[in-house]
Formats: structure tokens, sequence, C-alpha cells
């Protein structure tokens, strides 16, 4: 059984989806004004968890990402470089697609950009003005909050309270326009000297941020879908508000279950550029050298209803674990062993396997799915110390491991052979001697791993190895 956790209802459900075996996925893509950083990239791990589990469960996901390329600080981005929106947004919508595959993060079926489905808004919009849920105002449109007594459903926050608190008068500080009641908030916003607009059937100007994503997801995923993913920053305003739109839109429920991830800080505190503790994968990966499979494995390990604290010390545990899992799948790929079977490992990988997925079922738990992982290596690596594993066992439990690793995605590709740890190590300080010209030491290091059977390709994409031979370590 597969259950989880839906904001909506505060509680953890059975999920089944609209269409049995299919489930239509809506997860808040990126706003393009500045380089995404690991929070973000949390969310999208995260996502990415939920939907290689589902699709382990054998079910057909669609899955829509949006790029949200113009809002309140794209359009202030690119007023201040004195560029166009399409310009100024460029390089972070690269950066977004250079990480999303860096963390081998399952590509979406569709990446829609809010500035191409303007006509999509408007209809919406004309839609809520027809059925009176909404009124124009000086240009712009407002969706009427009173107008929907379910307003305030998914965060839980009514609509009598929303002036009332701090954190929500810092939430609907962006959304500072004239308006009826200081609680509705903005579908469209009136063209302004210097900032982007459209001319459309409900004048010129540029849409709200709310409505982007109500209109790109039902577009693509229909009126009605199963999952909607993002952040715990997302639920209010942004979610509630989507909900608001659409429901009264369409006049019937828009997503069946909606999943928060938490917030990833930085050594215990939030993370902010003034404090410098905002870090982008770009600094991580291609400054400070982290493997992406490590800060793959470090987002995804912890259960993401709860807060996950960045430390560098967090970070070598990842690493550690990780290198337990490639070195042991590396022990059982070459190490010689008497050919046949034993016997031994068949019910350790399936029992290792179905706890896996159990474990995911339980609202992605991911701790037990690892223990179960790990438990398998510990019971391996004991068969192989005992010597009661033979080739065909060893096979089995190498391909347990690549079978739930088909969600975790932190092991090399297959074919890509996994190193050992000094090995591993020598491609590494060869790739620091040559980015330093250092020719002689990176040569000596390049000769030391053909003699270990490291044959090194040096491609555009960076340095591959392949074995030549088994390397003498079993
Ligand atoms: P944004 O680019 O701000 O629109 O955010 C994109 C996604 O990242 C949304 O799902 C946010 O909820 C999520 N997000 C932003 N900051 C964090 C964080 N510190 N930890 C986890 N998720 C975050
Ligand atoms: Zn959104």
């Amino acid at each position: 059984m597969i259950a989880f956790h839906n904001t909506l209802t505060s509680r953890q459900e059975p999920f089944a989806p609209l269409r049995p075996g299919e489930v239509g996925l809506y997860t808040c893509g990126p706003t393009v004004y500045d380089f995404p950083h690991i929070g973000n990239f949390r969310a999208y791990v995260f996502e990415d968890l939920l939907k290689r589990f589902l699709r382990a469960s054998g079910f057909r996901v669609l899955h829509v990402m949006n790029i949200t390329d113009v809002d309140d600080k794209t359009i202030r981005g690119a007023e201040a470089k004195g560029v166009p929106l399409d310009e100024y947004t460029a390089p972070y919508i690269e950066a977004f697609f250079e990480g999303i595959r860096a963390l081998r993060i399952v590509p979406a079926d569709h990446y829609p950009r809010a500035t191409r489905f303007i006509p999509e808004m408007v209809e919406i919009i004309q839609g809520l003005l027809e059925k009176g849920y909404a009124y124009g105002k000086d240009g712009s449109v407002y969706f009427r909050i009173a107008r929907f007594p379910e307003y305030g459903k998914l965060s839980k926050i009514r609509p009598e309270d929303l002036q009332a608190t701090a954190r929500v008068e810092a939430r609907l500080e962006a959304d500072e326009y004239e308006k009826d009641s200081p609680r509705d908030f903005a579908l469209w916003k009136a063209a302004k000297p210097g900032e982007p607009a459209w001319d459309t059937a409900i004048g010129r100007g540029r849409p709200g941020w709310h409505i982007e994503c109500s209109a790109m997801s039902t577009n693509l995923l229909g009126p009605a879908f199963d999952i909607h993913c993002g952040g715990v920053d997302n639920i209010f305003p942004h979610h509630e508000n989507e909900i608001a739109q659409s429901e009264a839109f369409f006049g019937h429920p828009f997503v069946g279950t909606w999943l928060h991830c938490h917030h990833l800080i930085v050594d215990g505190e939030k993370m902010s550029k003034s404090k410098g503790n905002q870090y982008t994968l770009r600094d991580l990966v291609g400054g400070r050298g982290l493997d992406p499979a490590v800060l793959r494995y470090f987002l995804l390990s912890t259960h993401y209803r709860r807060v996950l604290n960045f430390t560098f010390e967090a970070i070598d545990q990842s690493a550690s674990a990780l290198r337990r899992l490639r070195d042991f799948v590396y022990e059982l790929e070459h190490r010689s062993l008497p050919p046949g079977r034993t016997g031994e490992a068949e019910p350790i990988a399936a029992e290792a396997q179905a706890k896996f997925l159990e474990g995911l079922g339980d609202d992605l738990n991911v701790s037990a799915a690892l223990t179960a992982l790990f438990e398998l290596v510990r019971a391996g690596h004991g068969l192989l110390m005992d010597e009661k594993l033979a080739a065909d066992d060893a096979a089995s439990l190498v391909a347990s491991v690549y079978s739930m690793d088909e969600v975790l995605a932190v092991l090399p590709p297959r074919g890509e052979e996994p190193l050992p740890e000094d090995l591993r190590g020598k491609v590494e300080e060869r790739e620091r001697a040559r980015k330093a010209r250092d020719w002689p030491l990176a040569d000596r290091l390049r000769r030391e791993l053909l003699e270990a059977g490291v044959v090194l390709e040096d491609t555009k994409d960076g340095v591959r190895w392949k074995i030549r031979a088994r390397t003498g370590s079993g």
C-alpha cells in the first residue's frame, strides 16, 4: 500500500490516482531571478524521489514543472540590469537545468514558461470575472477571497486572520496593490512603465504569480490532477491561492494530494545571501569539488517533512555511506567467485527490496528504505567474508542494489564502473594536477592508474574512466 501525508487533510492517506496506473504530478519550479540554491534542490530532489518511487511502483507519471520567468523579482532584476526579461532569466534557467542533470533528476515531461502561457492565464481570469470571483480595479484584476468560503483549507489560515500575524503580512507584502480588501490577491497587474506587459482582452499588463501555476498545471495535466508539490513556503499564499482560483473557475476539486517538503537550512540557520550561507550547486560542485551524487544522497536521506540541516560534517557522513555502498558493489562485481550459486543471497535481496519499497510507501520513509538497503550490504558482506557467495549470488545482490538505485540514483550508472576510494582519489588528484597544468604529476598519476587497470579518457564533459581488467583488489 502507498500512503502519503496530504497537507490538505493533515493526514496520511492511501494514495489512489484519478486514472488507475497514471499519476499527474505538478511541482512548482524555479523563479529564475537568481542561481538556484541547494534549498531549491532539496525540493526538486524530494520530488524526484517521489516520482522515481511512483515509477518503481508501476505508475506512469506525467510530470509538469513550471518556470516562473515573470514575477516581481524577475522584473526587478531585469530592470536593475537594464536588459530584457528573457535575457535576464536565461542564465538562471540554464543553471537550473545544469543542476537537474548533475543531480540526476528525471526531467519533467513539460517545463512550461509563464511568459509562454499568457493567453491561458487570461482565459481563467476572464472566467473568474464572469463568475463574480474577480473584480477589476485601475487596470488590475483581483480575486475576491470573500466569494470563496473554502479559502484557507490548505494552509488552515482563516481569511479573518489574514492580517493578524507578521508572518502573513510579510508574505502578502509582495502583492501591495490597490484592492477592495487587503486580503484579496492580484490575478493580473496593470502595466507599469518599465515593466514588461502583454496586450490582452483584460487589458495591458502582466500576470500575478499564483495564476501562472493554475494555468500551466491545468492546461497540461487537466482541470483535476493527482499530486502537487513544493516547499512549505509555497503553502501560503501561493498554493492556497492556486486552489481558490482553480476551484472557483472549474467548479470542482483541483488536486488530490498536496505534498510539501520542509526547508533546508545551513549550520542551523536560515539561508540568506547576507549571511553568506546560501550555497548554489555551482559553489559546491564546481567550486569545492563536491561529488553531486554525495549531495543528492544528502538531500534525499532525511525525511522530506523534516528540516534538513546542511553542514559539511553531514556531507562527510553522506559521503561515507555512499562509499560503503559503492565499494560493496565494486567488491561484488570484481572479486573472483566460484561459478553458480549457493542460494544464500536470494532471500536477502528479496527482503531488502520489499522493505525498501514498503518504507517509501509509508509517506516516503527514506530512513526505513535506506536501512533495508544497508542491511543488504551488511548481510552481503558477511556472506562474502564467510565465502558463502558464488558468482550468481553476487549478481543477484548487485541487481537488487541497482533496482533500489533506480529510485535513489546515487550509484554511477551501470556500465560506468564505480572505483574504489583510493583510485577515485587518484583520478581526482590528476584532474587537479591537470587544471594546475602540472603535466609531470598528471602523467605520473595516469601511469599509476593504468597500472591499476584504470584507463582514463578525457572528454569534453570531463574525465571518464574504464576498468581495463580486474584491479587486483579481488
Ligand atoms: P523559488 O525559486 O523560490 O520559486 O522556489 C522553487 C522551489 O524551491 C519551491 O518549491 C520552494 O518551496 C523551494 N524552496 C525554496 N527555498 C527552499 C529551502 N530553503 N528548502 C527547501 N525548499 C526550498
Ligand atoms: Zn507554483
